[in-house]
């Protein structure tokens, strides 16, 4: 729903801390889930992954979530799809050159991140490609695993 992506991104600082503890619960039951078998999670965290993202973000569940660096704007609403935006079309009045019924969404981007703290502020980090082979999986799983490859390490 177009007017909560806004609503999130205004609330940007309380959305990130929650992503923020969502993250260090999976990394703290880590080991639990492993015994299971992380395949096993996928679905069942999906479950309420990916309506609690729908709902707040219009997230496409592309698997590899830039949130937390991009104001809690998902970038997968451009229709460009462009993970590091905005593209050279976004109108002065910040409207999407592709629909101008919306805003564009790194201009939400933007916004969003001048919510955080500046330490908190990624949005000039630029974002890997997409692997789209990771479309429909959890992303808050892959954040874990990858907080806990670095623990490890
Ligand atoms: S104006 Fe913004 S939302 Fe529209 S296509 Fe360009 S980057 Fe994407």
């Amino acid at each position: 729903m177009y007017a909560m992506r806004r609503w999130s991104a205004r609330h940007s600082s309380t959305l990130k801390a929650l992503y923020h503890q969502i993250e260090n619960l999976l990394v703290k039951l880590y080991p639990k889930l492993e015994k299971v078998g992380i395949q096993k999670i996928e679905k069942p965290l999906m479950f309420i992954e990916k309506p609690a993202k729908s709902f707040l973000f219009d997230s496409q569940s592309c698997g590899q979530c830039t949130l937390g660096s991009t104001g809690m704007s998902c970038p997968m609403n451009c229709p460009k799809t462009i993970r590091n935006g905005p593209c050279g079309g976004v109108r002065a009045n910040g409207k999407c050159e592709v629909k101008p019924e919306m805003d564009c969404v790194w201009v939400v981007a933007w916004e969003g991140t001048q919510n955080l703290k500046p330490e908190e502020r990624a949005i000039q980090i630029v974002q890997p490609m997409l692997d789209w082979r990771l479309k429909g999986k959890s992303a808050w799983l892959r954040a874990a695993e990858q907080k806990v490859r670095e623990l490890r390490s």
